[in-house]
């Protein structure tokens, strides 16, 4: 018999929902606080923790994955009281209302016979109602530009982090991995972090935070660098070079977390349960987007990309995709987002053709064409400010609506999260 441990500090409560779970065929433990929840979980291993603690949201995920560092729980489902907080908890599935029919719902939508980590991804992977978040840590082109000017949007280079299927993805290793390695590492506190590291390409926009990333620095730590080879050198070669004597004081087989550097040959690949898919873009050397399969939709994440090729951009005035585009538009296709290099506006765009970045109104008719559902303007050029890109934002929200899409837009900013899951809905 399956077994659920039901963590509620509300006796009645408890006395209410367990014959309930019971009914439905469930072995129920019953905890009144987080330490005896704790103890249960470890000593009789769960398949499902339905948790209401009387702790804000970002407690009870770490809690959950703390529990979850531990190998016999790894894959053990969570069901969560929102509290009505807006905020996400990992990949646990939230519950805005502690009543039978919404836990009930919710069980049955975690489906029973398979564990979140275990769960195979697929293009209909978003009706698991399972969240997926990503966040921005940097989200700047060539160098980072900090300053008041820039403040709003952010300074930092490329970097967001995914969380999805029980997986950290980090999109990236930009000077925006500095605060997010900081902030991996108060959240795990003494438990151990799995981090996938998926690297578009190794301009120094896309490498430069790595040696800064403080969980590669902890030996509890296991990091996978995924990512192709650099256009002279190997992808780890490349790493290496960058820390080297005399532009580094350590090098990178010194860095003490478990690392391990795989070069991709294969367009489709794997992360746990996330499917993942690259294709080669339009940018100098080497450079991959990649499409993430989660859970709670598809994320496709394009930062370097030149929309149209030099020579096949215009005929009769008109855009003329080159093979290379209609590629990328079959990547990009019903992305539920879309994260792209939109660098240049359309008159700067013009002076700067074969350089390898997007001209932000091709983008936004790319993205239409290709019925993305929610755009986010990336790569911003240094040497635009933030009113700038909220002009640039405003634009590209214009140019939509003129061609009569829904398709969301927003210029990416650092710091901001978003969760790819309606999960309330579901309920
Ligand atoms: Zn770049
Ligand atoms: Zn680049």
């Amino acid at each position: 018999m399956k077994t659920l441990l039901l963590i509620d500090e509300n006796e009645a409560s408890r006395r209410r929902l367990l014959p309930v779970f019971e009914a439905s065929g469930w072995r129920v433990l019953e905890a009144a606080d987080e330490k005896t929840g704790w103890d249960l979980a470890r000593e009789c291993q769960p398949e499902v923790i339905v948790v209401d603690l009387p702790v804000k949201l970002p407690d009870v995920t770490y809690w959950l994955r703390a529990l979850r560092s531990e190998a016999p729980l790894r894959n053990v489902k969570c069901v969560v009281r929102s509290l009505g907080s807006t905020a996400v908890a990992g990949d646990a599935l939230l519950v805005p209302e502690w009543t039978e029919a919404h836990l009930l719902a919710a069980l049955e939508s975690l489906g029973a016979d398979h564990a979140p980590g275990a769960a195979p991804a697929s293009e209909t992977a978003g009706n698991q109602q399972i969240a997926t978040t990503f966040k921005f840590w940097g989200v700047r082109g060539s160098i980072p530009t900090p300053g008041a000017d820039t403040v709003f949007f952010g300074g930092n280079t490329s970097c967001v982090e995914v969380r999805a299927g029980g997986e950290i993805i980090i999109l990236d290793a930009g000077s925006g991995i500095r605060p997010l390695g900081l902030a991996l590492a108060a959240e795990f506190g003494p438990a151990p972090i799995r981090i996938n590291l998926l690297i578009s390409h190794t301009h120094w926009d896309h490498i430069q935070g790595f040696p800064f990333f403080l969980p590669a620095y902890d030996s509890k730590n296991e990091l996978r660098v995924l990512g192709f080879e650099g256009a002279r050198d190997g992808l780890r070669a490349t790493l290496v070079g960058q820390m080297e004597s005399p532009y580094f004081p350590v090098a990178l087989h010194q860095m003490p977390s478990r690392l391990v550097i795989g070069e991709l040959k294969d367009m489709r690949f794997s992360m746990g349960p996330i499917q993942a898919q690259a294709c080669f873009t339009n940018h100098p050397g080497v450079c991959a987007g990649y499409r993430l399969v989660t859970p709670g939709g598809v994320l496709v994440y394009m930062p370097d990309n030149e929309t149209f090729l030099r020579d096949g951009r215009r005929a009769n005035g008109s855009p003329v995709p080159s093979p290379l585009e209609r590629n990328i538009c079959a990547f990009i296709r019903d992305a539920d987002v879309l994260i792209a290099d939109t660098q240049y506006t359309a008159a700067e765009y013009d002076r700067h053709v074969g350089w390898g970045h997007g001209c932000l109104d091709e983008v936004v008719r790319l993205a239409v064409g290709a019925n993305v559902k929610r755009l986010f303007l990336f790569h911003h050029d240094p040497s635009h400010d933030d009113r700038f890109v909220a002009g640039m934002l405003a634009h590209a929200r214009e140019l939509a609506s003129g061609l009569g899409s829904a398709m969301r837009i927003d210029a990416a900013r650092e710091g901001e999260q978003f969760e790819m899951a309606p999960v309330a809905a579901a309920c």
